[in-house]
């Protein structure tokens, strides 16, 4: 079989660059390589940077209006070519194509959201600041702006990205997962198609150099960056020391809190989709469950039935399993060997996915649904971010000493309650340590509007992605304090002449 192409687009123009290393990108459901990612150099990052550059000053003189409608145009594209672009990102990344939908449906949302950027964009004003003294706002461009995005929302994370910096008026240079490149490079053609100008948009691919060399790249003014926790920090900490503004978003581990009194069919159905969705691969993943009291007897048998009922198998057919493979070989074994570091520091497993066999694909990156329960503060599982379909679970006595352990988790992400009590839920709300908080929700992920909230070593920044606060970030305030005075009065040279 022959691979896909996996070009880079560079001032309007795709072009293969065939002279680089590579990166293999795989079908993780057969374990084949479909692809090469081109492991650009800083020469193919500066063309980009240049090109995106030199296409900023027409495109910021663009009205917001006819940005707007080049974003509605790109909108339709993808309506129309949704399903062929759910399948491509199913391919690379493994995940079922109900979850490729979300993945591209939540895309589409950043879209809608930034095809109101007439309005967003708007300023405030006051008259009379001082006698006969305005003063107003307006909010201008940044320039040229960059994304570095992971492999776990290959259509999603991306779109979180480029929609709103090119809509307020900057050009753009992505960088997608070399795990990953198809989706993105689908999509950026269907930009390309709905009549982006040249060079407004560009893509480039690789690893550590290609990144490097965009976050030190003196053209460029901001970075957004989505990924694990050690490299958001190097970014932010590399970018800012360059001047740069950056938004850096890392990892997480998210606890999902049971009361005893919590509805045990919904409860498990939300904790179910929370830890295994996505094969748990997500930054967003209910990845403990922290059991309360009796909830232990009423939740716990069922969640560990619901787990064990799961079918892992390949997602790239029609007849869909409920959880896929993982990204790739190394990374399901590393999951692997977490279960077993569990295990051996005194975690029980209630379901062992280890053991999981796909016979129509003997090669794929399969693990399946694991729960280890009585995990303990201070074991390997609970202190990493395992990103696999593995839950922890966590017993307490009562409300208070479950958040104390919670808010000692160094991430912050999300933390959601299942419970029927209000007072239980106002208390947990107020009291957690993080920025984006669930009540009888399993993932607590917030949508285009609001922002992609992560508090903590989850988020490194002040200004966070989606929502206003995108806006804010991709553009920079402009404050202009007026006074006109009467014809001649105050007019130097009149004066003089009298
Ligand atoms: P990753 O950190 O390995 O890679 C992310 C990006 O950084 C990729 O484009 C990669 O090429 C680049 N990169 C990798 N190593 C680098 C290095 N040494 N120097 C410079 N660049 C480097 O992350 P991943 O494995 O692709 O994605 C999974 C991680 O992303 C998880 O930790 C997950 O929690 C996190 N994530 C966070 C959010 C969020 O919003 N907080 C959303 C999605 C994923």
């Amino acid at each position: 079989m022959s691979l896909a192409q996996c070009p880079v687009f560079i001032g309007g123009e795709w072009q293969n660059i065939n002279s680089v290393q590579t990166s293999p990108v795989f079908n993780p459901s057969l374990g084949e390589v479909i692809a090469e990612a081109p492991m650009c150099t800083a020469d193919h990052v500066n063309a980009a940077v240049d090109a995106a550059a030199e296409a900023f000053p027409a495109w910021w003189e663009t009205p917001p209006t006819e940005r707007a409608r080049a974003l509605f145009r790109f909108k339709m594209l993808l309506e129309e070519n949704f399903e062929e672009i759910v399948q491509c990102n199913t391919r690379e990344h493994g995940k079922t194509l109900v979850e490729s939908r979300g993945d591209v449906r939540r895309g589409i949302e950043m879209i809608e959201f930034a095809c109101g950027i007439p309005s967003l964009l708007m300023g405030e004003s006051l008259e009379n600041v001082a006698r006969g003294i305005d003063c107003d706002t307006i909010r201008q461009p940044l320039g040229v702006c960059v994304g570095i995005t992971p492999f776990n929302f290959p259509a999603m994370v991306p779109l979180w990205m480029y929609p709103v910096a090119i809509a307020c008026g900057n050009t753009f240079v992505l960088k997608p997962s070399e795990k990953v490149p198809l989706t993105a490079i689908k999509i950026v053609k269907l930009l390309d198609q709905a009549g982006l100008p040249k060079g407004v948009l560009n893509i480039v691919h690789g690893g550590r150099e290609c990144v490097d060399s965009l976050l030190t790249h003196p053209k460029v003014k901001a970075v957004s960056f989505v990924g694990s926790t050690p490299i958001a920090k190097y970014i932010f900490e590399v970018g800012t020391r360059q001047g740069k503004r950056v938004q850096s978003n890392g990892g997480a581990k998210n606890f999902v809190f049971l009361m005893p009194d919590a509805d045990v069919e919904n409860s498990v159905r939300g904790l179910v989709e929370a830890a295994y969705g996505c094969a748990g691969e997500r930054c967003m993943a209910g990845s403990t469950a922290v059991v309360i009291g009796d909830a232990a007897k009423t939740v716990l048998p069922a969640l560990v039935t619901a787990a064990k009922s799961i079918k892992v198998g390949r997602t790239d057919v029609e007849a869909q399993p409920n959880m896929g493979p993982l990204i790739t070989g190394p990374h399901r074994d590393r999951v692997a060997q977490l279960i077993e570091a569990g295990a051996k520091e005194g975690a029980k497993i209630a379901t062992d996915g280890r053991a999981v066999k796909v016979d129509e694909a003997p090669n794929g990156f399969f693990l399946g649904a694991t729960i280890l329960d009585e995990v303990r503060e201070g074991m390997t599982v609970a202190k990493e971010e395992i990103f696999g379909p593995v839950l922890n679970v966590m017993r307490f006595e009562d409300l208070d000493s479950a958040i104390e352990i919670a808010n000692r988790s160094p991430y912050g992400n999300g933390a959601s309650i299942f419970t029927r009590s209000g007072k239980a839920a106002r208390e947990f709300k107020h009291r957690i340590q993080c920025g984006m908080v669930g009540i009888n929700i399993g993932v607590p992920a917030s949508m285009a509007w609001f922002p992609f909230n992560g508090w903590n070593q989850s988020f490194f920044g002040d200004l966070h992605m989606q929502g206003k606060e995108g806006v804010q970030f991709f553009t920079q305030q402009k404050v202009t304090t007026t006074r006109w005075f009467s014809f001649g009065e105050g007019d130097i040279w009149h004066r003089e002449s009298k």
